[in-house]
């Protein structure tokens, strides 16, 4: 936490400083408390009386106020600040920040995540997942506490609105047949058998569909999982890509075309 962060609120003759630590507050020690608030507000002095007890606070020389003689972690901004304003507090108001007089409340608004909408789209989806670990990486860097998505329980499914490619099942079936059970990319056996009995590998376009790239044999290999998974996302998968054509003399570098409607 640096000092630009730090959050001070003065009411009457206190002065205190603190910061929020997720959905907690700390109020620093030094800081100090009014020890009669304003009359006519409410106030709930439990939380204030077992800090008295606990020698947390203790009479400043001012006898106007109150003293922290430790840093205390309140449940709330809101709790901290009424003990110091003893009286009622909305801490998200009334915190200030030091560096610019910003409300707590405003700062936090600007520091949460936003979460992006669930999507049927697999490469939509997989743009918003970049989205989120990227705010989730920044806020982490920032010292923030991470919140954990709600989740769907029964998701929606959604009909007719994603682009799928007719995929030949022909093409499919030789290219694992010419495989004989073992990956053409690392040259591993296939990692486990499907009820079949059959080797489970999956089949890949060298040059993908989404770029032109012709569902044919010589356009795809017979890989398993984890070959597949680095051929698509793996940093070196361009370098990956030519070193599978190289070896595999069926193969073509067919380039980037246009996607046309089957
Ligand atoms: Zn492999
Ligand atoms: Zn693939």
């Amino acid at each position: 936490m640096t000092d630009e962060d730090l959050f001070e609120m003065c009411p009457q003759t206190a002065q205190a400083t603190g910061y929020p630590v997720g959905s907690s507050f700390l109020v620093m020690r030094g800081s100090t408390a009014m020890r009669d608030g304003s009359p006519k507000e409410k106030r709930n002095r439990q939380e204030r009386d077992r800090l008295i007890m606990s020698g947390v606070l203790v009479q400043d020389h001012d006898p106007d106020l109150l003293r922290f003689t430790k840093d205390h972690l309140f449940g709330s901004s809101s709790t901290a600040g009424g003990v110091i304003k003893d009286g009622n507090c909305s801490g998200p108001q009334s915190w200030k920040r030091q560096s610019d007089g910003k409300p707590l409340k405003a700062v936090l608004d600007e520091s949460v995540i936003v979460f992006e909408k669930p999507t049927s789209d697999a490469d939509e989806l997989r743009n918003r997942v970049v989205r989120v670990s990227k705010a989730l990486h920044d806020a982490e860097t920032k010292g923030l506490k991470l919140p954990e998505p709600a989740g769907k329980v029964n998701p929606g499914r959604e009909s007719g609105t994603t682009f799928r490619f007719v995929r030949d099942p022909n093409v499919i079936a030789w290219v694992l047949h010419t495989s004989q059970g073992s990956c053409e990319v690392c040259g591993e056996e296939a990692p486990f058998r499907k009820d079949d009995g059959a080797p489970y590998l999956e089949v890949h376009h060298v040059r993908p569909l989404g770029e032109g790239g012709p569902d044919t044999t010589d356009n795809t290999v017979a890989c398993c999982p984890n070959c597949h998974r680095k051929l698509h996302y793996a940093s070196d998968r361009m370098a990956l890509r030519s070193a599978v054509i190289r070896r595999i003399s069926r193969l073509a570098d067919h380039p980037v075309g246009k996607v046309t409607e089957a």
